[in-house]
C-alpha cells in the first residue's frame, strides 16, 4: 500500500474558504454556522490564548484574561458545539 505524504508547513485552504483573520490560529464551525476563533501565538507553552465567538460575542475561556492552548482550543470546541447564534450579516450596502 502506498501512503501520500502530507506537508503541514503551510496551512492549506480550500478554493471556497475565505482567509482567517489575522492573529487565528485556530477556528471551530459553531451548530448556529458562526466560527469560533482561537487568537495568540499558538505555541502550546504560552498564555496568551482566547477564543470568541463571532456569533453570540462570548469568550473565553476566563472572561478578559487569556490562557494557555490547550485549554483555549478545549473551551472553544466546547462552545462551538452548543452556540446556536447566527453568523452576524455582512453590512448592508451603503449605495
Ligand atoms: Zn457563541
Amino acid at each position: 500500500m502506498r501512503t501520500a505524504a502530507i506537508t503541514l508547513s503551510a496551512p492549506v485552504s480550500p478554493a471556497w474558504q475565505p482567509p482567517w483573520p489575522a492573529g487565528v490560529v485556530l477556528r471551530f464551525l459553531t451548530v448556529g454556522g458562526a466560527t469560533v476563533d482561537v487568537t495568540g501565538d499558538g505555541d502550546e507553552q504560552s498564555e496568551n490564548h482566547r477564543w470568541t465567538c463571532s456569533g453570540c460575542l462570548d469568550t473565553g475561556p476566563y472572561k478578559g484574561m487569556d490562557a494557555y492552548l490547550c485549554e483555549t482550543r478545549k473551551g472553544a470546541n466546547q462552545h462551538a458545539t452548543t452556540c446556536r447564534a447566527l453568523p452576524r450579516p455582512a453590512a448592508p450596502d451603503q449605495r
